[in-house]
């Protein structure tokens, strides 16, 4: 019996992505909405982080979300943004701890003179504050809310400008999909995720990593994460359905195939533990005393 659901496809696939690192280092999304794509491309980091500056022209003051690595050429590239606009940075904050995002915050913090603000308490640095659901900030005229996007890891915020613009971090990428970075990572908050985010509706999404989202099409995207992550559950019952008895490793390299690189192994396997632990919560399947996974 073949329990495995049909794999969902990309709906951004066929309309076509810009091919992986064409994206300008500097993208004015708005008038006031910036991204700046830093140095760090890799398999893990797609064309590599996104930093967004929300700006004020009017108050002169300015928002830096996920400063990313550190970066001399990234830190002037962003410092010409806020010169030019005649701007200076107010605050800075983080979407999740991840180094990818979070690295060169306390230096920026310092040579800026600003905090930073975020889920976690140690993130959080000199005038800073801990941010949590529902939190409203004013940039002048602006709104932005916080939006707690766990999953991906347990401290994953997203921010959602009065625009209809939300700073998605790695809740969503621009390409492919999010890794669920078990044990940190979870997979049921990770979809009551997608589905709160679905909710708020009319968006454009401004992922931490690759292009961003239409508001045409935010909801298939989403809609493609959610069938995509129950693609991978039934995929591992299909796989022990057949082998009985399975190491995590092994589900990895049967979901995954032989053509994942090595160097996405790694993620690969979290996101895999985080649908076993799914599954085994739901006693769909169990551990044995070798550590491998069986069908209940
Ligand atoms: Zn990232």
């Amino acid at each position: 019996m073949d329990m495995t659901e049909e794999e969902p496809q990309d709906p951004r696939v066929k309309l076509g992505l810009p091919p992986l690192g064409t994206l300008e280092t500097v993208t004015y999304i708005e008038d006031e909405l910036v991204r700046v794509v830093a140095p760090n491309a890799s398999p893990n980091t797609l064309d590599g982080t996104n930093t967004y500056l929300v700006l004020d022209r009017v108050g002169g003051t300015a928002l830096i979300v996920d400063p990313g690595p550190v970066s001399d050429s990234h830190f002037s590239n962003v410092k010409d943004v806020l010169d030019k606009a005649h701007v200076e940075a107010s605050a800075i904050f983080l979407t999740h701890h991840h180094l990818d995002h979070s690295e060169t915050a306390r230096l920026w913090s310092r040579d800026l003179g600003v905090g930073v603000s975020a889920f976690l308490p140690r993130l959080v640095f000199g005038v800073g504050r801990v941010l949590q659901d529902d939190d409203l900030f004013e940039l002048g005229k602006k709104n932005i809310k916080v939006v707690a996007t766990p999953g991906h890891v347990h401290d994953h915020l997203a921010f959602r400008l009065d625009s209809g613009h939300l700073l998605a971090g790695d809740h969503m990428l621009g390409r492919s999909t999010s890794v669920i970075a078990h044990p940190d990572g979870d997979l049921e908050k990770y979809l009551s995720s997608l589905a709160k985010v679905k909710k708020l509706g009319n968006q454009i999404i401004l992922p931490g990593h690759g292009p961003e989202i239409s508001e045409k099409l935010s909801d298939s995207v989403i809609d493609y994460y959610i069938r995509h992550r129950h693609y991978r559950l039934s995929q591992i019952v299909s796989i022990l359905d057949r082998d009985l008895a399975m190491h995590v490793d092994d589900i990895t390299r049967e979901i995954y195939g032989p053509d994942l690189p090595d160097v996405l192994f790694t993620p690969a396997k979290q996101s895999t533990r985080a649908s076993l632990t799914y599954l085994v919560q739901r006693d769909v399947i169990e551990v044995d005393e070798e550590e491998r996974y069986i069908l209940i």
